[in-house]
C-alpha cells in the first residue's frame, strides 16, 4: 500500500504484520496531502478526530498518555513519500515533551539525564524543522556548555547540564520568534504534521522530484509513531543495516550502530559508529566492539529479522533499528540503494539462490546505471601521490578541481565549465544540487551510511567519506592535508572503490565486462529480440563496440574519415576543383585511404553487418574559414586564396541543415558516391577473399526524400559494384538502403521501399525536421519549453514517441507492405536511450544502433523491452 501510506508507513505496517517488533503508531495517508494542496492548504474535516482516535489507540496499547505529566507518551513524526525522498522534512523525535512531562519522563525512567537529553533534542529539532530556527543557534549553545565543563562529547553532559542547555535553548527560541517554545503537546503535534505536508513543496523536495521524475501529485504521508529510546544508557543503541553489502553486493550482513544514541546520530557522523558484525569490524580495521560481540542476543535477533525481511521482500533491504535497554525495535525497512556493481551481484546471486527468477534479475537493473561500470578506473600503473584515505563510499574514479560548497560546485561547473570534486565536512540535503554536478564527493566525517555516501551511491558518483586527516576550512576555501594546503580550484583525484584521495589528476583505464556483469549480459541476450549495433567509424570504436557485444555497425559516418590532416588536402582539392575531371582526380587520391578504412572495419567486425553511410555534410564544412587558415590551405594546395574565398562564398548557405547535403551531393556530384562505393566494394572483396568470411556491406544513402533519388544513386552504386566484381573476378553480397530522416521519406516509405533493401531511422535529423527545430540552436528556448511543460523531455535525448514515433510507425508499416522482409533499424542518439529502445521494440524494428559505450545499456534495455515492462525496482 505504498501509494496510500508512503513507503515508510507501508513497510512499518508490513513488518508489524510479519510479527517483527515495531513501535505502535499510525499513518496519515498521502491522500490527505493531495487534499491539502488541492484545497488551498486545509485538512479534511474528519482529520482531527481521526488523529485523536488513532493516538488514543497507541496510548491504550502502551498504557501511556500523550502530554501526561506522570508517564508521557512520546512520538516521532516522520514524513514518508511513495519513493524515498531525501529532500523531505527531517523527522521530529521525542514530540510530547514539555516542562512538565519531562519531569514525568525523568521519574518514570529513573534516568533524568536521558529525559533532559531527549527534551533538548526535541527543542532543537522542532525549532529547526517546524519553527525554522537555524541549527547553529543551538549548536553554539551546546558547544559552550561542553566547553564550560571541559568535555568533548554530548554523552559527557549530565542531567543538570542539560537542564541549563534547555533553559538557554528556550530563551533562544523566544528571542528569535518573539514567543515561547510551544508547551501544548497537541500544538506540537499539529505543528509537526503541518511541517511534513509543507515540506512536500519545499525547494529541496521539488528539486529532488525533478531530478528523479517523481510527480508532484503523489504527495507524502505522515507517520506518527511511539518513541523507543536508544539513548537511555549503554544497553541502548541505534543503527542502520543492510541485508547484503550495498557497496559490493556480497551476501553478508552489513551495518553500523552507535551506543547510547538516538535517531540520525549514526548518519550525521557525530561519533564513529561501531560495526554490526565481527567480519565488518575487521574489514574496517575498527577497534570498537561489534554488536555481534557486545550484544550477541540482540545481534541474533537482528540477523533473524534480516533473513526474514529479505525473504519477504525478495530484495536487499536497508533497515533502521533502535535497541532500548536490550530490546530491539525495527523503525524502517526499504529496498536498499546500492552501487551498480552490487545491484548486479545481488540480482545474479538472488537468481542463483532461487529467490527471484532470471527475468526478475534482468528487470531489477536500471540500464542507465550500467554507465557507472563502463567508465574508466584508475590506471594501476600510473604514478600517484596519496593525500589521504577515507571510506570507499561509492565506487569509481574521478578527478576535478576542489570546491568547498554546493553553490561553488554549481558555479564552477555551469559558469566556468570545469569538473569539480565537492569537499565537505559532511553533506546535507541542501547540497543535493552541488552534489549532482560534481564528478566526485569527498567528506571528512561520517560513515558508509552517511548522507554523502548514500546519495553518491544513488547518483553513481564516486565518493570517499570520512577522510578524517583532512581539515577543511570552508571560509578560506582551503583544505589542509599531509602538510599541504590545497585551495579552491586545485586538482585532486578520488578513488571511491578504495577510499583513496590523490593529488592532481591520475590517469585512468578502460573498463572490462566481466563477472556478474558478463553473466547478466548473457541472460539478457537470451531474452531480447532487438539486435544491438554500434555507431562507429574508427577501428578503436569498432573494437570497443565488439568488446561490449555489438552485433554490427549501424552507422559508419564516412565524412569523419576525411578530416584526417593528410586526407583533408585531397578533400579540399576535390571541392575546389571546377571540373568533374578535377574532382575525379582528387577523389582518386582519397580512394586508397577510404578503402583501407573499410578494410580495417570489416576485419574487426568479422562478418557482422556494417552499414556505411555515404557522404552527408555540406561541402563547405571541409573548407577553411578564417583568413589565416585560408592562407595556409592556399599554400598547401597551390591555389590562390581568392579561389578559396570565392568557393566559400559560392557554397555558403543560410540554412545548411536543409541545404546541399546528403544524397543531394550524390545527385549533383555523382563521382563522390562512385568513389565511396568503389572503396567499399574493393575493401569487401579484399577482406572476404583474405579471410574467407562473408562480408555484406550495407550501403546507406542519407537524406532521401523521393524514390527517384534513390533509384538514380542505387543504379550508380550497382554499376560500381559490377565493375569492381568483374575487375577482381570476385563478388560479394551487398545491400543498398536509405536513411529515413525526412518526414517526406517516412510518408513515401511505401514507394521508397521498392528500391531500398533497408531503412535506418536517422532520428537526430528526423527529430530536427519533424519539429522544424535545429538541435544546435534549440537549447535556450527548449529549456523554457520544458520548464513550461510544452515538451516534457528533450526530444533529442529521448525520442518523441507521439510525433516522430508516429512517422517511424508509418514508415515501418508502409515500407513493409511493399517489402515484407525490409530490415529496419535506428541510428542516432536515441539508440542508446532505454525509453526510445522500448519504443523501437514496439514499432517492430530489427535493431538499434548506439554509441559503443552504450551497447551494454542498449542490450539490457532491449531485454526489458522484450519482457514488456520497465525496471521493477531500480537502483536509482
Ligand atoms: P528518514 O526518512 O530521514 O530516514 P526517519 O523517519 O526514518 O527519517 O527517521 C530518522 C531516524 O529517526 C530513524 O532512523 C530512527 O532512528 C529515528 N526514529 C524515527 N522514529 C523513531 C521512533 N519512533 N523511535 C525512535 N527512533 C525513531
Ligand atoms: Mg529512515
Ligand atoms: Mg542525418
Amino acid at each position: 500500500m505504498k501509494n496510500l501510506l508512503g513507503g515508510k508507513g507501508a513497510n512499518l505496517a508490513e513488518m508489524s504484520n510479519l510479527g517483527i517488533p515495531v513501535p505502535p503508531g499510525f499513518t496519515i495517508s498521502t491522500e490527505v496531502c493531495t487534499y491539502y494542496y488541492d484545497n488551498g492548504e486545509i485538512y479534511p474535516d474528519t482529520l482531527k478526530d481521526e488523529v485523536i482516535a488513532a493516538l488514543a489507540k497507541v496510548e491504550e496499547t502502551l498504557g501511556r498518555t500523550f502530554g501526561s505529566i506522570d508517564d508521557p507518551l512520546l512520538v516521532s513524526v516522520r514524513s514518508g513519500a511513495r519513493a524515498s525522498m531525501p529532500g523531505m522534512m527531517d523527522t521530529i523525535l521525542n514530540l510530547g515533551l514539555n516542562d512538565l512531562s519531562v519531569e514525568g519522563l525523568a521519574k518514570r525512567s529513573n534516568d533524568p539525564r536521558f529525559a533532559y537529553d531527549s527534551y533538548r533534542r526535541f527543542i532543537q529539532m522542532y525549532s529547526n524543522v517546524v519553527l525554522g530556527i537555524e541549527h547553529h543557534n543551538f549548536e553554539e549553545i551546546l558547544e559552550e556548555a561542553k566547553d564550560d565543563k571541559g568535555v568533548h562529547l554530548d554523552t559527557d553532559l549530565a542531567a543538570d547540564d542539560w537542564k541549563k542547555v534547555i533553559a538557554r535553548y528556550k530563551d533562544k527560541v523566544k528571542e528569535v520568534l518573539g514567543h515561547p517554545f510551544p508547551q501544548d503537546v497537541h500544538e506540537q503535534l499539529w505543528g509537526a504534521i503541518g511541517a511534513v505536508f509543507g515540506s512536500w513543496m519545499n525547494q529541496r523536495a521539488i528539486t529532488y522530484r525533478r531530478l528523479h521524475d517523481i510527480p508532484g501529485s503523489w504527495g507524502t504521508a505522515v507517520n506518527v509513531q511511539a518513541m523507543v529510546f536508544g539513548n537511555m544508557g549503554d544497553d541502548c543503541s541505534t543503527g542502520v543495516c543492510f541485508t547484503r553489502n550495498p557497496s559490493t553486493g556480497d551476501h553478508e550482513f552489513y551495518g553500523e550502530f552507535l551506543v547510547n544514541a538516538q535517531g540520525e546520530d549514526v548518519v550525521a557522523g557525530i561519533r564513529t559508529p561501531q560495526q554490526i558484525t565481527i567480519e565488518g569490524k575487521q574489514a574496517q580495521n575498527s577497534n570498537l566492539p561489534a554488536m555481534e560481540e557486545c550484544q550477541p542476543e540482540v545481534f541474533k535477533e537482528l540477523n533473524a529479522i534480516r533473513h526474514k525481511l529479505e525473504a519477504h521482500y525478495r530484495d536487499m533491504q536497508d533497515m533502521e533499528f533502535t535497541v532500548q535497554q536490550g530490546r530491539l525495535w525495527m523503525l524502517q525497512t526499504r529496498t536498499g540503494k546500492r552501487t551498480t556493481k552490487a545491484a548486479l551481484k545481488i540480482a545474479v546471486d538472488m537468481a542463483r539462490e532461487g529467490l527471484i527468477t532470471r527475468k526478475e534479475a534482468i528487470r531489477r537493473i536500471d540500464p542507465v546505471s550500467l554507465d557507472q561500470l563502463l567508465h574508466p578506473t584508475l590506471d594501476p600503473k600510473a604514478a600517484r601521490t596519496v593525500l589521504a584515505r577515507g571510506l570507499p563510499a561509492s565506487p569509481g574514479a574521478a578527478s576535478g578541481r576542489v570546491v568547498f560548497s554546493a553553490e561553488d560546485a554549481e558555479n564552477w561547473v555551469n559558469v566556468r565549465k570545469e569538473k569539480v570534486i565537492l569537499v565537505r565536512v559532511e553533506t546535507s540535503p541542501e547540497d543535493i544540487g552541488g552534489m549532482h554536478v560534481s564528478e566526485g564527493i569527498l567528506t571528512t566525517r561520517g560513515g558508509m551510511t552517511s548522507h554523502a555516501a548514500v546519495v553518491a551511491r544513488g547518483m553513481g558518483t564516486p565518493c570517499v567519506a570520512g577522510a578524517g586527516e583532512i581539515r577543511v576550512d570552508h571560509a578560506a576555501r582551503q583544505m589542509k592535508v599531509a602538510g599541504q594546503i590545497l585551495s579552491e580550484g586545485d586538482v585532486i583525484t578520488l578513488d571511491g572503490s578504495t577510499g583513496e584521495v590523490f593529488l592532481g589528476a591520475v590517469p585512468t583505464i578502460q573498463p572490462e565486462m566481466t563477472g556478474d556483469f558478463a553473466t547478466l549480459m548473457e541472460w539478457v541476450d537470451t531474452i531480447r529480440t532487438l539486435k544491438i549495433r554500434a555507431n562507429a567509424e574508427t577501428p578503436q570504436d569498432a573494437a570497443t563496440a565488439r568488446k561490449f557485444g555489438a552485433e554490427g555497425i549501424g552507422l559508419c559516418r564516412t565524412e569523419h574519415m576525411f578530416f584526417d590532416p593528410r586526407r583533408i588536402i585531397a578533400m579540399r582539392e576535390m571541392i575546389l576543383a571546377e571540373t568533374e575531371e578535377g574532382r575525379r582526380s582528387a577523389l582518386s587520391k582519397l580512394l586508397p585511404y577510404q578503402r583501407q578504412d573499410f578494410i580495417e572495419l570489416f576485419e574487426i567486425m568479422r562478418g557482422l553487418p556494417v552499414t556505411i553511410r555515404l557522404l552527408d555534410p555540406p561541402l563547405h564544412e571541409f573548407l577553411p574559414h578564417t583568413e589565416a587558415e585560408i592562407a595556409e590551405v592556399a599554400k598547401e594546395a597551390g591555389v590562390d586564396p581568392a579561389l578559396i574565398r570565392a568557393r566559400n562564398i559560392a557554397l555558403h548557405e543560410s540554412n545548411p541543415m536543409l541545404g546541399h547535403r546528403g544524397c543531394r551531393l550524390g545527385i549533383t556530384y555523382p563521382e563522390i558516391y562512385e568513389m565511396q562505393a568503389r572503396a567499399i566494394f574493393e575493401a569487401a572483396v579484399h577482406v572476404s577473399r583474405e579471410t574467407g568470411r562473408s562480408v555484406v556491406p550495407e550501403v546507406m544513402i542519407p537524406l532521401v526524400g523521393a524514390r527517384k533519388e534513390l533509384d538514380l544513386l542505387k543504379a550508380a552504386i550497382d554499376k560500381e559494384a559490377q565493375a569492381v566484381f568483374s575487375e577482381q573476378n570476385y563478388a560479394v553480397k551487398y545491400l543498398v538502403g536509405t536513411m529515413i530522416e525526412l518526414p517526406r521519406a517516412a510518408l513515401m516509405a511505401g514507394e521508397i521501399a521498392e528500391t531500398a533493401a533497408f531503412f535506418s531511422f536517422g532520428t537526430n535529423d528526423l527529430t530536427q525536421t519533424t519539429f522544424g527545430m535545429s538541435r544546435d540552436d534549440s537549447g535556450p528556448f527548449l529549456e523554457v519549453y520544458r520548464a513550461r511543460g510544452i515538451y516534457e523531455r528533450d526530444p533529442f535525448a529521448s525520442l518523441d514517441q507521439a510525433g516522430v514515433g508516429e512517422l517511424i510507425r508509418i514508415a515501418a508499416e508502409r515500407g513493409r507492405v511493399t517489402r515484407p522482409g525490409l530490415k529496419l533499424g535506428i541510428c542516432g542518439e536515441h539508440g542508446g536511450d532505454p525509453a526510445s529502445i522500448s519504443f523501437c521494440q514496439s514499432a517492430g524494428l530489427d535493431y538499434v544502433s548506439c554509441s559503443p559505450y552504450r551497447v551494454p545499456i542498449a542490450r539490457l534495455a532491449a531485454a526489458q523491452a522484450a519482457l514488456g515492462e520497465g525496471t521493477s525496482s531500480g537502483t536509482a
